[in-house]
């Protein structure tokens, strides 16, 4: 790969409403740093109650043409957007690198993980079709059918600025719904870039909108009354809020949030590779991922084999400003995430866990002012502690020791959280018990992120999830659709008379 090219274009960035880019005169408007450098970067305009008014009324518009386009032409777009995304992925990578900070190769990785969505919605003609009973009664036939929603709205984290909104929109769109997002707003370049995307694709105007915004743009599309369903992936406080206030409005909602990933480490298990399985999971994108494993929990006399090695590479870690190609991790988002994640070191010397590598105060030679922490190991975590129990969401993995699989199969099932979870163990009936008792949603077997593929749908368990069905994946179809059911006879079939009891087949 050659040096790819840093985004720094834009000194602000807008809202995207009826095929068109807007920016509203005299809105207000927030700071997007560039974390590597420590420096404001561009302005991101936040959307009013008004503006957000304006975006639906324009989704409104322009959806019952897109819905009763047939499924295969709205894949043939699809279908475009699909080759524009895979032509412009090192540039969406840049741009994802220049806002979030996670490193170029990493963000490549995102993009790519987002245009494996879009190439599922692809297939929408099959996963549209209906079922079909012929002759359930004499004369009489009937088929289910799944119709678009109408207006429906994503809401989505800074972590993923790219794969999380596809997660969502594809599908949405391929269903033939109108779609609004409202993207992290702090990065919110990614959005408009795919908004643009589309257009070239052939997306008729209004059908995908960009509101960028805080929580005034959120609580509109909430409680809008055109809005059908909400699409949610955040915090755990705020995921449960906007399935709350969404249902009481009448709306379908799912809402992803938080997590704390174990990842458990048998005795039997290849020590080697569960040293790269956590180094790479724990520190990747620096801990600022929902499937980062954030807890290792060691059994037997693994602690005394595995945490020395983790403390050497936790120690050479190559933290780099992200656009460097050897770079392994980047600084975190904001510096206000930093501090947070620091002040959690600092409670976990206080609550007492050994910590074995500190990564407060890493400095970049070069990149002084960026918002840089060293990766961070503590030992002997107990499950009393904070730093145990909380998200931290950034690069620190706590190591809690416990005897025997029992105790860390019951450790994760009692924990709030159960986005992820991984099991490292060369014992396959163990591998299969845990797997089939373990409370979380998405599971690996010597796979520390087991992110699923587009065809399977990502949710998690417990208070990661709020809501009934996962994103993406054939759950994706049925969440931004409503079923049918249609029963039909003809003229020459029906029968004499009316009918006053229930009817049965005949
Ligand atoms: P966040 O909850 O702060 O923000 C998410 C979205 O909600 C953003 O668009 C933001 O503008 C909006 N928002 C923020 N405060 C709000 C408020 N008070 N009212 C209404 N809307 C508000 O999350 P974040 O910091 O951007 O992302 C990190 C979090 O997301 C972590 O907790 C992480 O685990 C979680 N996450 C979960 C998944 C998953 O699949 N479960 C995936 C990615 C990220």
């Amino acid at each position: 790969m050659g040096a790819p090219e840093a985004f720094t274009q834009t000194t602000h960035v807008g809202h995207w409403i009826a095929g068109v880019p807007v920016a509203s005169a005299g809105a207000r408007m927030q700071p997007v740093w560039n974390p590597s450098t420590g420096q404001v970067a561009r302005q991101v305009l936040l959307a009013s109650a008004d503006d957000v008014a304006v975006a639906v009324a324009a989704a409104r518009a322009a959806q019952p043409a897109w819905g009763d386009t047939p499924p295969i032409r709205r894949a043939r777009v699809l279908n475009n957007f699909l080759a524009l995304m895979n032509q412009h992925r090192d540039t969406l990578a840049a741009m994802i690198t220049a806002e979030h900070g996670k490193v170029f190769t990493d963000a490549v990785g995102e993009v790519s993980r987002g245009i494996d969505i879009v190439e599922f919605a692809c297939g929408v003609p099959q996963l549209l079709k209906g079922d079909y009973t012929d002759q359930v009664s004499t004369g009489i036939d009937n088929w289910t059918l799944r119709q678009p929603l109408g207006v429906v709205a994503g809401i989505t984290p800074f972590n993923f600025p790219c794969m999380v909104p596809c997660w969502m929109f594809p599908v949405a769109l391929a269903c033939g719904n109108a779609f609004i997002l409202k993207p992290s707003e702090r990065d919110p370049s990614p959005s408009l870039f795919m908004a643009e995307l589309l257009k070239q694709a052939g997306l008729p105007d209004g059908v995908f909108s960009v509101v960028q915004g805080d929580k005034v743009a959120v609580d509109a599309l909430l409680t809008h009354p055109d809005v059908k369903a909400l699409s949610f992936v955040g915090s755990t406080a705020i995921a449960q809020t906007i399935y709350e206030t969404g249902a009481h409005h009448g709306k379908r909602v799912q809402a992803l949030g938080g997590a704390k990933n174990h990842m458990v480490v048998m005795p039997d298990a290849d020590i080697g590779q569960a040293v790269d399985a956590l180094i790479g999971s724990a520190y990747g994108s620096a801990g600022e991922r929902c499937m980062a494993i954030s807890v290792a929990v060691l059994v037997g006399d693994v602690g005394e084999r595995i945490v020395p090695l983790l403390a050497e590479r936790a120690r050479a870690l190559k933290i780099r400003n992200g656009m460097e190609l050897d770079a392994e991790m980047g600084p975190i988002v904001t510096r206000e995430a930093r501090d947070r994640i620091e002040k959690y070191i600092g409670l976990g010397v206080e609550e007492g866990a050994t910590l074995v590598v500190d990564g407060r105060g890493c400095k970049v030679p070069g990149f002084e002012g960026g918002f840089f922490t060293g990766g961070t190991l503590f030992d002997h975590a107990t499950p009393q502690m904070r730093i145990y129990q909380e998200e931290i969401f950034g690069p620190v993995l706590v190591c809690v020791r416990v005897k025997d699989f029992a105790a860390a199969l019951q450790l994760v099932n009692d924990h709030e959280y159960g986005n992820g979870v991984a099991c490292f163990t060369s014992d396959g009936g163990l591998a299969r018990e845990f797997a089939r008792r373990v409370q979380v949603g998405m599971v690996g077997i010597n796979v520390p992120i087991p992110v699923p593929m587009a065809w399977h749908g990502f949710g998690g368990w417990k208070r990661s999830l709020f809501g009934d069905m996962h994103a993406y994946g054939e759950e994706g179809v049925r969440f931004y659709t409503r079923q049918k059911s249609v029963m039909q006879r003809w003229p020459d079939s029906i029968a004499k008379g009316a009918e006053f009891v229930m009817p049965t087949a005949k």
